[in-house]
C-alpha cells in the first residue's frame, strides 16, 4: 500500500500546471488527476463521484483554506487537482507565503529547524517550533512526536490530526512524494486502526 501511495504521488507531481481559467482549470485538472491515478492505480477513484459545480467550487475554496470535504477519495482528488491549478491570495498566519495554502507535509533541517511545506504549490516557510497546522495549537504538552526515522509524527491532542515531517539530519534529500505517501499511509492506517 505505501508503495503504491508513493508511486501515485510520484506520478502527480510531475502533471504541468494548468494555464486556463479558472474555473475551467480546475475541470481540467480534475480529469488529469484522475487519468494519471487510474494509470499507476486503477480502482482507486473508482465510484468517487463529482459533486455539481456550484458544490465542487465552494469545496475547492473550503479546501484551500484547510477544510476538507467529507470523502476521502473526492477530498484526495480534489486537492491534487488544486495542487494544478495556479492561486494566490494573502497569507495568513501559518498559511502559504506564496498562495495562501495550508501546510501538509514539513521537514526539520539541518540544525532542527521546523519548515511547512504547502499542500498546493511546495513552497516551504519557516513553521514554529511547537504548533498544529490544522488547529493552531501550540501548547508543548498538547502537540506530542514520536519518532519513526526518518520521520517525525507530530499528534495534536487538540484537534486530533496527525503532521508528518522529514528530519533532513536524519535522510538529507527532501522527497516529497514519499514524504505524502508516508502521511497518507499513516492517515489509512489510523482510519483503520492498524499498528503502523
Ligand atoms: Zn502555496
Ligand atoms: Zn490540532
Amino acid at each position: 500500500m505505501l508503495d503504491l501511495l508513493e508511486r501515485v504521488h510520484r506520478k502527480l507531481s510531475l502533471l504541468p500546471k494548468r494555464s486556463e481559467p479558472w474555473p475551467e482549470a480546475l475541470g481540467r485538472a480534475l480529469e488529469a488527476v484522475k487519468r494519471a491515478v487510474e494509470e499507476e492505480a486503477p480502482g482507486l477513484l473508482q465510484g468517487v463521484e463529482l459533486p455539481p459545480e456550484e458544490v465542487l467550487l465552494g469545496d475547492a475554496e473550503r479546501l484551500r483554506r484547510g477544510q476538507g470535504p467529507e470523502g476521502e477519495g473526492y477530498a484526495f482528488w480534489l486537492h491534487q487537482a488544486l495542487r494544478l491549478v495556479p492561486w494566490q491570495e494573502a497569507g495568513e498566519e501559518g498559511r502559504c507565503p506564496a498562495c495562501g495554502g495550508f501546510p501538509d507535509v514539513g521537514f526539520l533541517d539541518e540544525e532542527g529547524r521546523r519548515f511547512y511545506v504547502c499542500a498546493f504549490c511546495d513552497e516551504t516557510w519557516r513553521a514554529p517550533r511547537v504548533a498544529c497546522p490544522y488547529c493552531g495549537e501550540g501548547r508543548a504538552d498538547r502537540v506530542v512526536f514520536y519518532a519513526e526515522d526518518p520521520f517525525r509524527i507530530y499528534v495534536c491532542r487538540t484537534c486530533g490530526e496527525r503532521f508528518v515531517v522529514q528530519d533532513l539530519r536524519l535522510k538529507p534529500a527532501l522527497d516529497l512524494p514519499a514524504l505524502r505517501a508516508r502521511a497518507a499511509w499513516y492517515a489509512v492506517a489510523e482510519e483503520e486502526d492498524v499498528e503502523v
